[in-house]
Order: structure tokens, then C-alpha cells, then sequence
């Protein structure tokens, strides 16, 4: 077997460390070529210590220069680079293979739009990216020949239950509805009035799920599951009205396709990330992912219900963005990204994620926006405004 070269954009992350992990179970199997980060340089000393990439990726100069000099200290020859560029090279190279797309938020768009337009294997967990450029993102998908292989576990699971080749509009295939699981987040249950003075820290606490920050308020908010109704939208050709929201919270189903002759296919598992990362490395092969088998008798019950979309509107505001099309959904995550950082940094409470984020899209016109110029200068001009209303308030 040909040995498979992997970039992991976003590794010092929470779904860059499980790749790692899976990646370093099968060394016959998998290389890394380039491993990328943000700030975390320790981390990312660490990992390249451990891994031996051809290249890594720091935010700033500064900090790449400090890379550079512990590794050359090591005796380790890694091509140690800065910024953004760097990033989209890391993705594009010609001898990577499969490239991880592990970035959080819009600062994944363009390498991850690198990997596609270099035919990569690409492993798709920065949901927002998809979200922002969605029919840029499916045709470039296309036109470039990448494999496009969901990470997110609920469209991984969707994956799994649809037939192989499922393109050309869910119907065709006999498929009536995507069943979209939600765990409910660590406020499941919980009234308006109650989520009034919620903190970071309890808004960052899963029930199920040990994640970045940001992806903790999306689950708390239901954004997340917003954000993912959008994602697959566009992963599996599907209109918003065809998805239903199911919350389920022991995020054991991890989703589920409902077919036009009564069968539900489900895909179940422990809530472990390694899982969906280790189909999209091996598909359509299966492999080890150092995942615990699951014990039904020690989960004994699955329970379901419908989402509470007046305590958390934001599912209906991606709804709603998907509805309207065009860059709709860019600023939908733009403005979001503005308001998780603010209450993440106590500036904003949790309640006004969902008003900074409809006020943003009720202030833009929606546009066309399949070119990438429109879906950027979209995405700056929410967070402007985005902004301006959080020093309004
Ligand atoms: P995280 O915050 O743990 O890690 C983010 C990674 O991106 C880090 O390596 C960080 O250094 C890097 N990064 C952050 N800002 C950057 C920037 N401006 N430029 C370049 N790199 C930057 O996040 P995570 O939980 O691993 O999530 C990553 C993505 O995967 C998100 O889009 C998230 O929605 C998605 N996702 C995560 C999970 C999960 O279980 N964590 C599940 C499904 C989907
Ligand atoms: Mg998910």
C-alpha cells in the first residue's frame, strides 16, 4: 500500500489532535506533511516533535521564528512558515494526498478551498467554510475532482446511510428525509429567562462532546446545529425543509436518512470524534480508530424530542439564512463569529448571540455571491456591523 500524505490544517485543535491520534495508529498507512496552527506554538513544537512533518504553519512570524529555532535545536529539518499563504500551500501542495480541514470559522475558508481546488482527498470539519461559499464550495468540489468526505459527525453519519453515489437530489434515491441529531447542549430544557445569565464556562461545558470553544457556544446556542442544517444542505443536495432537527440527548445516533419505503438507517457509535475521522481517512476501508466498542446495555435507553427553537432561535435563523440563499448564510456566520467571541470574552450575554446574529442579516440585502470576492467583502462588511451594534448596546 502507497503511503497517504496528510496535511492537518488546524492540529494543535481539538479535531487536529483526534487526526493525529488515528493517523499515528497506521504509520504504514499515513505521513504527515504539513501540520498548521494559530498561536499554539508549544503545541505545535510538540506535535512536530512527535510527527515529523515536512512543513509547519504558525500565525505570525514571530512566533514561526521561535518554531524554527527548537526544531533546528532538535536536529528536525521542518520548513517552518507564517500566514496565510503559507496556509494555502500546506493544503494545495502537490504530494499531500488528503488534507484535514480542522481551522475553526471563516479563517478556514480559503485553505480549505485550496485543498479542494488541488483535487485533495479533503476531510471537512470547518463547517463554516461550507456554510460561507456553499455553491462556490460544491462546484469548485467538482470542477476539481476533490473527495469530499464530512467530518461533522452527524453528516458522516448521514453519509453512511445514504447510497454510495447519492448526487443528483435526495428524491431520486428514494430518500424522504435527513434526520439531523442534536445532543440539546449543556441547556437542553432550560427557559429564556434561565439562559439570561449563563457564563462561558457553562456554556463551554458538554454534556457529551469535548470540543473548541467556539463550537461549545455554537452546541449551546443549537447555531451549531444551524450551521450543520446548512452544511448539509449543500453536502447532500438537500432543501432546508427536507432536514429535521431531532434532539437526542445521548448523542448516541449520530444521525439518521428516512427512505420513502419506511426504513430509518442510522449510524450509532460513542460520541468520539475518531470515529468520522477514521472513515474519512480509510473510505471506503475501514480501520482501527482506537475507539471503545459501544455497550448498549451501559446506554440502556435512546430518548428524542423536538428542539426549542423560541429559547434558542438561531436554528431558525440558519434555517431562515439557508432559505434566503446568496450570501445570506456568510453573514448569518460572520455575525455569529463576532457575538460567540464577545460572550466568550464577557461582553456580550449569552441570550444576544441570536439578536446581534438577526439584527447583522435584517441590516444586509442578500446577494447573489458565488464569486469569492462577494462572499469576503460580505463577511467583513457583518462583522462591521456586527460590531457597531455591540458598542450600540
Ligand atoms: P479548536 O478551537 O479546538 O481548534 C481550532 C484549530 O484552528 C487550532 O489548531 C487553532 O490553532 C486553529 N486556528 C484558530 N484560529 C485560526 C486562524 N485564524 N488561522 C489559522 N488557524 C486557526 O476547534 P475544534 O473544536 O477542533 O473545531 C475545528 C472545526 O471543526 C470547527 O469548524 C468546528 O466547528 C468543527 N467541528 C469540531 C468538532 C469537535 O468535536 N471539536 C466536531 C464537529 C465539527
Ligand atoms: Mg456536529
Amino acid at each position: 500500500m502507497r503511503q497517504q500524505c496528510v496535511t492537518v490544517l488546524g492540529a494543535t485543535g481539538s479535531i487536529g489532535k483526534s487526526t493525529l491520534d488515528v493517523v499515528a495508529r497506521h504509520p504504514e498507512r499515513y505521513r504527515v506533511h504539513a501540520l498548521t496552527a494559530h498561536r499554539s506554538r508549544e503545541a505545535l513544537l510538540a506535535q512536530c516533535l512527535r510527527h515529523r512533518p515536512r512543513m509547519a504553519v504558525l500565525g505570525t512570524e514571530h512566533d514561526a521564528a521561535w518554531l524554527r529555532a527548537r526544531l533546528t535545536e532538535a536536529g528536525l529539518a521542518v520548513e517552518v512558515r507564517a500566514g496565510d499563504e503559507a496556509l494555502v500551500e500546506a493544503a494545495g501542495a502537490v504530494e499531500v494526498d488528503v488534507v484535514m480541514a480542522a481551522i475553526v470559522g471563516a479563517a478556514g475558508l480559503l485553505p480549505t478551498l485550496a485543498a479542494v481546488r488541488g483535487g485533495k482527498r479533503v476531510l471537512l470539519a470547518n463547517k463554516e467554510a461550507l456554510v460561507m461559499s456553499g455553491a462556490l464550495f460544491m462546484e469548485a468540489v467538482e470542477h476539481h475532482g476533490a473527495t469530499l468526505l464530512p467530518i461533522d459527525s452527524e453528516h458522516n453519519a448521514i453519509y453512511q446511510c445514504l447510497p454510495s453515489e447519492h448526487r443528483g437530489g435526495l428524491a431520486r434515491h428514494g430518500v424522504t428525509q435527513l434526520l439531523l441529531t442534536a445532543s440539546g447542549g449543556p441547556f437542553r430544557g432550560w427557559s429564556a429567562a434561565r439562559l439570561a445569565s449563563v457564563t462561558p464556562e457553562q456554556a463551554c461545558a458538554h454534556p457529551n462532546w469535548s470540543m473548541g470553544r467556539k463550537i461549545s457556544v455554537d452546541s449551546a446556542t443549537l447555531m451549531n446545529k444551524g450551521l450543520e442544517l446548512i452544511e448539509a444542505c449543500w453536502l447532500f443536495d438537500a432543501r432546508p425543509e427536507q432536514i429535521q432537527v431531532v434532539v437526542h440527548p445521548q448523542s448516541v445516533i449520530h444521525s439518521m436518512a428516512a427512505y420513502s419505503d419506511g426504513s430509518v438507517l442510522a449510524q450509532l457509535g460513542n460520541p468520539d470524534m475518531r470515529t468520522p475521522i477514521a472513515y474519512g481517512l480509510a473510505w471506503p476501508e475501514r480501520i482501527d480508530a482506537g475507539v471503545e466498542a459501544l455497550d448498549l446495555f451501559q446506554i440502556a435507553r435512546l430518548d428524542f424530542e423536538a428542539p426549542d427553537e423560541r429559547a434558542f432561535p438561531c436554528l431558525r435563523l440558519a434555517r431562515d439564512a439557508m432559505a434566503a440563499g446568496g450570501t445570506a448564510p456568510a453573514v448569518l456566520n460572520a455575525a455569529n463569529e463576532v457575538a460567540v467571541d464577545a460572550f466568550l470574552s464577557g461582553r456580550l450575554p449569552f441570550v444576544g448571540i441570536g439578536e446581534l446574529v438577526e439584527a447583522t442579516l435584517n441590516a444586509l440585502p442578500v446577494e447573489a455571491g458565488r464569486d469569492l470576492d462577494t462572499i469576503l467583502a460580505m463577511d467583513a462588511h457583518a462583522r462591521t456591523l456586527a460590531r457597531q451594534w455591540l458598542q450600540q448596546r
